[in-house]
């Protein structure tokens, strides 16, 4: 049989996860990343659900979790730092928790042997043909492929290029933003979560680095993802105004730090994920939003179902393996986007009143009768179906190229 050729296009945890499993199928595989080095940062991801059995074929559990971000539960806090309420282990903090970057890195270096890596060149133009897709980048280099996969993230530009009119984009309302913070002798090894009036919360969380990661999170109409870093940070400030407890300190540890990530939340809908011989994998397919939760899950998934579907078609047209991947994937996506409509309003209230109502319902929601609707928020990824199956071909574990 010749082997297939397959261009994955971005280097994170979707596109990293298709090239180690098409790899390890036999294919040969060039990622293309737009970043001219690999992009490391991002705060905490978990793994969760069936991306639990993906890492462990990877033979990648115990890397990641020796990456653990140590952090050993989840509390809601008030405005003076006192703690309101206890989630229950393995709640909103995963048995998995890791860094976006360390977990894209760990795959990394666990590609198998042959995966070859342009990084500082992304796709400039596609041609779609019958028997072969044909890539040119933006630096001129042409390669002609059995298969395109586009792994770009919520904003893929080679999604919008070739699947115009198709991507449904739902901004939530609501912008986040990650950084790095030096860490103070106050932290502690739990996630610390304080939601006050105005739609505002602020998070602390501790990493395995010495720093601590913060997060802001608010309603907001505007997408900061437009605007420049010293603006979006600007804004971020008279968001933040008053709100107290860590967050002065926090929008100080931003303007020092070179690891804030803006996220305007927009779920990603598209009726297909799949055309010919293109198929789109992670983010840029279903962004379920950190408010469905589980995007670092399913995009780890995504990589491996992709391959076991295509695993038993052969060389010939791969409509039959894209479509079992779409069905395969398509319940578990649908399972997190379909987000009820009081969860904003309950998440980020607006009013004294509200807050009142608020952390009446999280004392609830912890007693035995309301825990299974608890537990619903932290289940992502689950299935009862099996993996689909994949034919290894006992490709060696190396460096990439
Ligand atoms: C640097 C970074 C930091 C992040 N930090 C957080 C965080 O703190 N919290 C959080 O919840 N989520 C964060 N995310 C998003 C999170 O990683 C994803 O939601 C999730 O893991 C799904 O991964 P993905 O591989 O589908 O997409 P992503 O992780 O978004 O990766 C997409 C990749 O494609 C690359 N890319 C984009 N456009 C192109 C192009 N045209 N050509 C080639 N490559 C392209 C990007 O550089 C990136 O490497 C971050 C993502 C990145 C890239």
């Amino acid at each position: 049989m010749t082997t297939r050729h397959a261009v994955v296009s971005g280097a994170s945890i979707a596109g990293l996860s298709a090239a180690f499993w098409l790899r390890r199928t036999g294919w040969e595989v060039t990622v293309l990343e737009r970043a001219t080095a690999f992009r490391d940062g991002g705060q905490n991801v978990d793994v969760r659900g069936v991306g639990r059995e993906v890492l462990a074929r990877m033979g990648l559990t115990d890397a990641v979790k020796a990456q653990n971000t140590t952090e050993t539960g989840t509390v809601f806090v008030d405005a003076s730092g006192e703690v309101r309420v206890e989630l229950p282990s393995d709640g909103a903090t995963a048995e998995l928790e890791i860094l976006r970057g360390d977990l894209a890195g760990t795959i990394l270096r666990q590609l198998p042997e042959g995966v070859e890596i342009g990084y500082g060149d992304p796709i400039a133009a596609v041609r779609e043909e019958a028997d072969a897709v044909t890539v040119t980048t933006s630096a001129g280099r042409v390669l002609r492929a059995d298969l395109l996969v586009v792994a770009e993230g919520v904003r893929s530009a080679t999604r919008d290029l070739l699947f115009e009119g198709q991507v449904d984009r739902r901004a939530l309302g609501i912008t986040m933003v990650f950084g790095t913070i030096p860490r103070t002798t106050g932290d502690d090894s739990r996630w610390r979560w304080y939601t006050t009036v105005g739609g505002r919360q602020v998070h602390l969380r501790p990493d395995h680095h010495g720093t601590t990661r913060a997060i802001l999170a608010c309603t907001e109409a505007e997408d900061p993802t437009r605007l420049d870093r010293a603006e979006a940070l600007t804004r971020l400030r008279d968001r933040f105004s008053g709100v107290g407890w860590e967050a002065p300190r926090i929008l100080d540890g931003f303007d020092g730090s070179d690891d804030v990530y803006f996220d305007h939340l927009t779920q990603i809908r598209m009726p297909v994920w799949h055309r010919g011989r293109v198929c789109l994998a992670g983010d840029a397919a279903w962004c379920v939003t950190p408010m469905g939760g589980g995007g670092a899950s399913l995009a780890l998934v995504s990589g491996y179902v992709l391959a076991a579907c295509l695993s038993g078609t052969g060389s010939g047209s791969p409509t039959p393996g894209l479509t079992a991947y779409e069905n395969w994937m398509r319940p578990l996506v649908d399972d997190v986007q379909g987000l009820p409509r009081w969860i904003k309003p309950f998440a980020f209230p607006r009013t004294r009143f509200g807050l009142t109502l608020r952390s009446a319902a999280d004392k609830a929601l912890m007693t035995p009768a309301l825990a299974p609707l608890m537990a619903r928020f932290t289940r992502v990824a689950e299935t009862d179906r099996a993996l689909p199956s994949i034919t290894a071909t006992g490709t060696a574990t190396g460096t990439a190229r």
